[in-house]
């Protein structure tokens, strides 16, 4: 089969991968290196993996330089490295909250664990990084003897504030195409951390 989408390669580890696979970083005119994760902003871009290993090694390489031609503004890694990560964690929010919109969240714990013990086609879960011990570990148990993926995501404040509700340590996202783009986008966040956001029934196996 012929490749249709063009290779690029990353700053950091040097592997090719698609241009929707990897992370696009542009120079903004003041020289900084800015990730453009919609992949949108104009001028010539340079690519890392959604590793920060990858993103590190590229600063510590001084890769971003070579990559744009010519004089870039030192790298902080851990300011981009936040960057990144607060641009992921708003991409998840938004596709959250449009999903709210739809009619195809369900959220709270009871409620939620219902929805999985019914089967009622619940995509994916997530709870909270400040969910209590006891509730987040019998919500991870019930998900994954259902095949469902559960990532823990924010906090209870955040995902309520998303859902124009009070706290919420739990939320399911329904059917649809919400779960495919925000299993991608919790699959890179999880990547990104590398491992830091728990991806407790790895959904990739
Ligand atoms: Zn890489």
């Amino acid at each position: 089969m012929p490749r249709l989408e063009p290779l690029r390669t990353c700053l950091g580890c040097r592997g090719e991968k698609t241009k929707r696979e990897l992370l696009r970083y542009v120079l903004d005119p003041a020289g900084v290196v800015v990730p453009d994760l919609q992949a949108k902003l104009p001028g010539r871009g340079a690519y890392t993996c959604y590793r920060r290993g990858c993103v590190e090694a590229a600063v510590q390489r001084r890769q971003f330089a070579r990559a744009f031609r010519c004089e870039v503004k030192d790298v902080a890694l851990q300011e981009l490295a936040t960057q990144i990560l607060e641009r992921m964690e708003e991409r998840i929010a938004s596709y959250l909250a449009l999903a709210n919109k739809a009619g195809k969240i369900v959220s709270g714990s009871d409620m939620v664990m219902e929805a999985v013990r019914k089967g009622r086609g619940v995509g994916l879960v997530m709870v909270a990084a400040d969910v209590s011990p006891e509730i987040g570990e019998k919500v991870i148990f019930l998900a994954g003897r259902a095949g469902i993926p559960c990532f823990r995501f924010l906090d209870k404040d955040k995902i309520g504030g998303l859902l124009g509700k009070g706290m919420r340590s739990v939320v399911a996202v329904e059917g649809g195409g919400f779960v495919a783009s925000l299993l991608n986008e919790l699959n890179r966040y999880g990547n990104f951390l590398d491992g830091g956001a728990v991806d407790e029934q790895d959904p990739r196996v």
